[in-house]
This record gives structure tokens, sequence and C-alpha cells, in this order.
């Protein structure tokens, strides 16, 4: 604690001071100030100067949050450090040991700097518990945006928020603000939007009146069914795929709500994002199409094989396969083995052509 916080802390008291458990006041020249465990009265300046003294933790936590800041911002810091849920002792505890929170693959962790100002380190949850040392080094919130394009893979991340953000960097002593902003960089507008679903402020769109609102190529996405429209949540929107809660549905009414799991994100998607408005525009004309019955002759083990590629292109688990382990459906080598045994030379399965018995292909095109 500074003599500036202190001297602060003596002007805010003539408007009277009320913050986490610490109570000042001043009546004329004389102050009083007050925690959870202790109350004094009839301060002169100086007896007012000791008493802060004596609850400098209180003083310090008052000034950090007395500090102006957006609504959303200082609602979000407070929560990092679990402001809502422990008195000051507990939590300036836990600060100094260090205290830390996930929000997506972020891991938060929030300790004290000088006079009680906060500093927090930002890295990926994976690396958890991984020194300093053995990670990329940063400092300029702005970086967080790049590091949040391509994944450990060097793979471009079209949706920010889907669980493949690289990991091997760390922003080691930020600030309050800058955490905010890096935080920003990496999943832009979570921290305002939890906010308003906090407060009741969040403006959910859902899929109907979304589609509705497309224009040009994306105008036909309105065609879809209920069912299509469960089965792209299902695609996109849940946990495997996307860190985000889904709040919107079908529609606001009655039968509107997808049966599709939320998710369990700390923060809410209030509305059908861009990739899913764009995969939704190629479903919807590929669901143009009518079903066929088509011949196709495989054993039990090949129709098996074939779920169980499905299932790993699906889940994203090609690259875990090994090329030594042909006990999995989806190994290379199986993979090949069913296409030499099973494609003719034009790629068609068991021989079957996809065209009708006239050579028209099917596919409806917007
Ligand atoms: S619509 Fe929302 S929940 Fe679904 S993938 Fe996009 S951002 Fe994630």
């Amino acid at each position: 604690m500074n003599t500036t916080q202190v001297a602060a802390l003596r002007e805010a008291a003539a408007e009277s001071v009320n913050c986490d458990g610490l109570r000042a006041a001043a009546d004329g020249d004389e102050y009083s100030l007050e925690t959870p465990e202790d109350r004094r009265e009839g301060l002169s300046e100086e007896a007012f100067r000791e008493a802060a003294a004596a609850h400098a933790d209180y003083v310090t936590n008052w000034y950090v949050w007395s500090r102006d800041r957006p609504e959303d911002r200082r609602a979000f810091l407070r929560w990092v450090e679990g402001a809502g849920d422990r008195s000051v002792p507990k939590r300036y505890a836990a600060l100094r040991e260090g205290t830390a929170r996930t929000w997506g693959e972020l891991r938060i962790t929030a300790s004290l700097g000088a006079d009680g100002e906060r500093r927090y380190d930002l890295r990926h949850a994976a690396d958890a518990e991984r020194e300093v040392v053995d990670l990329s080094v940063h400092d300029d919130p702005l970086a967080a945006r790049r590091l949040s394009k391509h994944d450990d893979d060097g793979r471009y991340r079209p949706l920010s928020t889907a669980p493949t953000l690289q990991t091997g960097w760390v922003f080691p002593g930020l600030s309050a603000n800058e955490l905010v902003r890096a935080v920003d960089g990496f999943y832009p507008a979570t921290v305002a939007n939890w906010y308003r679903e906090r407060t009741g402020d969040l403006d959910v769109s859902d899929w109907r009146g979304t589609a509705e609102r497309q224009t040009g190529i994306y105008d036909i996405v309105d065609e879809l069914s209920s069912e299509q429209v469960e089965w792209i949540a299902e695609s996109c929107c849940v946990d495997s795929q996307c860190l985000k809660r889904r709040q919107w549905d079908e529609h606001g009414g009655e039968g509107g709500e997808l049966d599709v799991p939320r998710g369990d994100g700390e923060f809410p998607c209030r509305e059908p994002c861009s990739l899913v408005i764009a995969a939704a525009r190629k479903w919807t004309t590929l669901e143009r199409e009518e079903s066929r019955e088509y011949t196709f002759e495989l054993t039990p083990s090949e129709k098996e094989q074939v779920e169980a590629i499905v299932d790993a292109v699906a889940e994203g688990r090609t690259d875990e396969i090994r090329e030594a382990d042909v006990y999995e459906g989806a190994n290379r080598y199986r993979a090949r083995f069913l296409r030499a045994k099973r494609f003719d030379e034009a790629g068609n399965l068991s021989g079957a052509p996809t065209d009708d018995e006239d050579g028209d292909e099917d596919e409806s095109e917007e």
C-alpha cells in the first residue's frame, strides 16, 4: 500500500466507501474505517492512516476496483480472481500464490504486483505446468490475434473458438487492460457477450431470424428444415467443435428449442456464426437431392470400416490413427485396401455409378 492510495481513500471517504467489506466514511475531521474483522470510529487523519495501514489488503483492493473501467471488463477481471466468491483475506491469500481460471482453452492466472496491482499470466491451458522459459514469451496483446490464426500443425483456424488453439506461448506479466485485450484477440467479443448474458442483456438471434436476414448466395439457408438445423448444431456447435455455449435455437416459439446439448462453455454464442452459415449454404444445396437406392457389395467388416472412417473424420481423429494400427477401420492402409478392392477405375464404390440411368447428375445447384 502506498501513500497515494491512503490519500485517495481518505478523499473518497467524504462520499463514503463501500467495497468488498471495506467501509470508510468522513464526518468533518473525523473518520471511520470498518472491515468485517474490525471497526474504528472517531479517527483523526493520523489514526485513519494507521487504521488503513492495518488493513492494507482491503485498501489496495478498493483502490484497484475503484478505478474507472467499462463494466464488462471490470466484471470479467473480478471473475478471474473470484471476487464474488471469496472475502478479501481469502482472495489475497490466493492471489499471493496465483489464482487461475480457464476461459475456453486459455488459462489466466492472477497474482499480486506492487501495492495490490494485479498481474496476469495468460497461456494455453495445456501449458499450465510448463516453465515460462520453455514457452515463446509475448508482451504485446496484439500478438494474440496472430497466435489464434493457426493450430499446432500450422493449419488455419477459421473459427476462433474451436478447441484447436495452438500451444507453446505465454504472456507472463500483463496488466488488467492488456489481459482483456489479449483475451479479446484470442476470442473476440466473448467478454462482452458473457457480461451481457450475466446482466440479462444478451441479444440472442435464433436460426430462423438469422437465416431470413441472409442475402446474396446465403439467401437459400432458410430452406433448411427443423431436423436439418438440429444436424447443423450437432455438426458444428457441440463442445468438441466449438467452446462457445450455444444460446440460439431454431426459433423462440413453442417447439423451437434444439435438442442438441448447448455445451458447457463459459461464454455464450448469441447467433449462428458465419462459419455455420457458410456450411449451411452447402448443406442446403446438398439436401435438395433425393435419396436413391444403390447396391453395394461389402463384407460386414467393410461396412463397419466405412462407418469407422466417417466417424474418424467427423471426430477429427484421422491424425491419431497410426499406420501400424491396422485394427482401426480408418487406418490408412485399411482404407487403401478397401479402395483397391471395392472401387472401380472411375472411383465408384462397388462399381455403382453415382449418376442415374440417363447419366444425369442429380446434384441440385442454387
Ligand atoms: S454458431 Fe456459435 S456455437 Fe456454433 S460453431 Fe458458430 S460460434 Fe460456435
